[in-house]
């Protein structure tokens, strides 16, 4: 094939929007090209392609979707739905290919095309609808719903700006507004047959019906229109398809334009900006800000489409409403759409008239509530008269749903005012507020944690009345995450590496990598694992010598810590240490210290100033370190800009060490660790979230320990944290925060960290320099370990062995078992009609 367009009517056997072959395929790219990008390929320019073989890919997807849906509704299947604000879903188009089983395929399609897979993957842009771990979690649990065959949609916004790029100027983190939108998204399916309204404001009116019951009606002061973009989600080898459902809001169309004049003309439009403005972008804090009432607004919104969307899904397969909860469960990912349970209560029982115990009864039974953070700062609250603005039926339904839970509580606790008062869905210490998590509990027939020890410190501490209360509703699913996506993906090296080891199958099965550990000393087998690594390494020093500048050895250990830049997760104190190394070289210059490149990679939330700060100083040190001829090398330190699940592609596979050092107890579960193991990169890591669990499975002299333990930094804190006594005690740890006091880092400018430095000496919640000493012993042990290669190896082989249990397969069924009483739904494309 010379790759010219043919106009003639296919000759070959397989369809060409279905077939799988690589002569259907290439038909279809170049039909897309010319029909739907009105293109022809001489003049097509490489985005112009991809968006012809997406579009291929996407026809392949849509039998199976609708074969999907079909099956659903003639099974009367039971659905899960997933609420969440966020979907970190990542660019589409290899995993779809994967999932597909076409990669291949495609591949030589586009050869025999002159085009290169490789070239249009890398132009997707990347649709960052999530700001880290909670939103990366919902999308890799819509991979393992569909591939495990679970009747499942995905609900949340679709919001035309998501999480900012980053770039770093001077030094520092600059934000630049994500216009992901801007060439078209050819994976969104439009749906506009599926909209609901939802109101907003106003006041309500109460009355008495014909049948003397008691009815409130809200009469909203403006409605906005929410419509359905679908984004197909294919299971991996098998038939299921299931949907990621987000919306768009739109003004309604306005019969206010029916009768304006000049002025109210304005008004219309300015309304008409206003609905949109809802969906228009994501919040980029990784924990909530208090007090956005346009936050408040888009997730109740979300959540009153998405209700009303499974209502209609009921109806259309012809159950009464009382069977909502034996057809649909909705899982509530942290308290952002935790609205569902008074939203929910209003729709039955003001809507449906279905009376309040019963709705009750079907609301409890369909939600379930998934918490991510025991951060008192974290969790949301929101103030009362902003509530009581914006959605003032919701507020008294919160009112009755707390006034008759209170009663039940005071019932089994008598006299307990204090715990009455602990326990209430208001929080009435100072300005009274909602409190989402109380709602969320009390409204879920499941509460769960994300790693073991979160698990156990929710019953502990934030849902302690809760569990008391209620024990049988706790439950722990420990987070996983796709080997799809992490390991065959972005790691194909290693991918290949495992199908000749251990035969495929390994990656829907992945506990079967453990018979990778009778091969962790076979020195053949070790040195092919060496060259993935190597390989990997060298992609990634292309990465960032392109990103930076910053040249890198692939030799050298490359130690990594990407994610979300918080003090709690400490890039702060691998800085400290970063000194501590630079200062020792350049006092004895002649020591033999292996070569280690530190990456970082993470956003800080635009308004959190410490955790820009921190992106400063590590770029500060990078300065310094990278050129100092005494260093020689030995030391790199590269800021890698903008991580986003495009970049973690190639960064997590080529990482020896991953870096997990939050302060233990405040890391709920954390997912770029499992990433990393799955990899083969050995962990330096505190015993808090699911870093526990990795250590459980590898053991621990394949895991480098170190510092306190939750309990310990709890009876530090007690007993009261004097950080400065640390500094005192540690001639070095003094010489390092002098340094980095003294402008040695910032161009002279001796104040620039005087912010981080004090907060390090005299307020850190987060412990840093309790945990500094421990931390540097450790990384000698890293040291040591890395000289010796075949002990290296041997570990690293081992971590992956052990990396089973971290994939989002095994915790879906978790959910499916535990939580949702759920079953899969074999899909066969045979006989449609
Ligand atoms: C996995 C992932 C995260 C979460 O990382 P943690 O180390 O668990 O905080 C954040 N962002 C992206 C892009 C990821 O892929």
């Amino acid at each position: 094939m010379d790759g010219t367009p043919t106009f003639e009517s296919p000759t070959s056997a397989e369809p060409a929007r279905s077939g799988l072959g690589v002569e259907a395929l290439q038909r279809d790219i170049v039909d897309n090209l010319i029909c739907l990008q009105a293109r022809y390929p001489e003049i097509a320019t490489p985005h112009d392609w991809y968006m012809a073989l997406a579009y291929a890919v996407r026809d392949r997807m849509m039998t199976r979707r609708v074969a999907t849906t079909h099956t659903y509704v003639a099974r009367d299947a039971k659905v899960a739905c997933y609420l969440s604000a966020e979907f970190l879903i990542g660019p589409q188009l290899g995993n779809n290919l994967i999932n597909l089983g076409i990669e291949n395929n495609a591949r030589e399609a586009l050869q025999a095309l002159g085009l290169d897979l490789d070239e249009l993957l890398s132009i997707e842009e990347e649709p960052g609808l999530g700001n880290g771990g909670l939103g990366r979690l919902a999308a890799c649990y819509l991979d393992s719903l569909s591939t495990l065959e679970i009747p499942a949609i995905g609900y949340g916004i679709r919001y035309e700006f998501g999480i900012f790029d980053q770039e770093i100027r001077d030094g520092w983190q600059v934000e630049v507004t994500d216009k992901w939108l801007q060439k078209g998204n050819p994976w969104e399916i439009l749906r506009p047959d599926v909209a609901f309204y939802v109101g907003f404001g106003g006041r309500t009116e109460s009355t008495t019906d014909d049948e003397g019951r008691f009815r409130v009606r809200w009469i909203p002061a403006y409605t906005v229109k929410g419509v359905a973009c679908d984004t197909p989600i294919p299971g991996f080898h098998v038939n299921t398809c299931n949907s990621l459902r987000l919306w768009k809001s739109e003004a309604v169309e306005s019969f206010d334009l029916q009768d304006f004049n000049a002025g109210d003309y304005y008004e219309a439009v300015h309304e008409k900006v206003q609905s949109e403005t809802l969906s228009k972008v994501l919040y980029p804090n990784d924990e909530p800000e208090a007090g956005k009432r346009l936050r408040l607004a888009q997730q109740y919104f979300f959540v009153s489409c998405s209700l009303q969307d499974m209502l209609r899904l009921l109806a259309l397969k012809g159950e009464p409403i009382d069977r909502l909860p034996d057809m649909f469960t909705a899982q509530l990912n942290d308290t952002h759409p935790s609205i569902a349970v008074a939203e929910l209560m209003r729709i039955l029982v003001d809507e449906r008239q279905v009376p309040w115990d019963d709705a009750w009864d079907i609301t409890r039974r369909t939600l379930s509530y998934t918490n991510h953070t025991l951060l008192p700062e974290a969790l949301e609250t929101w103030g009362l008269p902003l509530f009581q603005g914006l959605l003032p039926r919701l507020i008294e339904i919160i009112y009755e749903i707390n006034r008759r839970f209170l009663d039940d509580v005071r019932q089994r606790y008598p006299g307990d005012d204090a715990r009455i008062a602990r326990m209430s869905l208001i929080d009435e210490s100072g300005a009274k507020r909602v409190r989402m998590a109380h709602l969320a509990t009390v409204g879920s027939h499941a509460v769960n944690g994300v790693a073991a020890l979160h698990s156990k410190l929710l019953e502990e501490t934030v849902l302690r009345d809760f569990a008391e209360l209620w024990p049988e509703r706790f439950h722990n699913v420990t987070n996983g995450v796709t080997p799809r996506r992490f390991m065959m993906l972005s790691n194909p090296g290693l991918a290949k590496l495992l199908d000749d080891g251990l035969g495929e199958g390994w990656a829907t099965d992945l506990s079967r990598l453990r018979e990778l550990a009778e091969y962790a000393d076979d020195a053949a087998f070790q040195a092919r694992w060496r060259s993935v690594k190597q390989a990997n390494k060298q992609i990634l020093a292309a990465k960032i010598q392109s990103a930076t500048g910053v040249v890198v050895d692939p030799a050298a250990l490359f130690d990594i810590q990407v994610k979300r830049i918080h003090e709690y997760k400490r890039q702060h104190l691998n800085a400290l240490y970063i000194v501590t190394q630079y200062m020792r070289l350049r006092r004895e210059p002649q020591l033999p210290l292996a070569p280690r490149c530190f990456v970082f990679g993470g956003k800080a939330a635009p308004g959190y100033a410490m955790a820009k700060l921190i992106i400063r100083l590590i770029n500060g040190i990078a300065e310094v370190v990278n050129d100092d001829p005494a260093i020689n090398g030995r030391l790199k330190v590269v800021f890698f800009p903008d991580f986003n699940v495009k970049n973690a592609h190639f960064i997590y596979p080529a990482a020896d060490l991953s870096e997990q050092i939050s302060t233990a107890g405040k890391e709920a579960s954390g997912t770029g660790n499992m990433k990393f193991m799955m990899n083969g990169a050995l962990t330096i890591g505190t015993l808090d979230g699911a870093n526990i669990e990795i250590r459980e499975e590898v053991g621990d002299e394949n895991f480098f320990l170190f510092g306190l333990s939750a309990d310990e930094v709890e009876r530090v804190k007690r007993e009261g944290y004097r950080p400065a006594e640390y500094a005192n005690a540690n001639r070095k740890l003094r010489e390092v925060l002098e340094l980095i006091g003294s402008g040695h880092f910032s161009r002279g400018d001796r104040e620039m960290f005087r912010p981080l430095v004090d907060n390090l000496l005299h307020h850190d919640p987060f412990l840093v320099l309790a945990d500094y000493a421990a931390y540097v012993a450790r990384q000698e042990d890293v040291s040591l370990a890395w000289r010796d290669v075949p002990r290296w190896t041997r570990m690293s082989i081992l971590n992956t062995a052990y990396a089973g249990k971290f994939s989002s397969d095994r915790a879906i069924r978790e959910y499916c078992e535990q939580i949702w009483n759920i079953r899969p739904v074999k899909i066969s494309l045979e006989r449609r009609s």
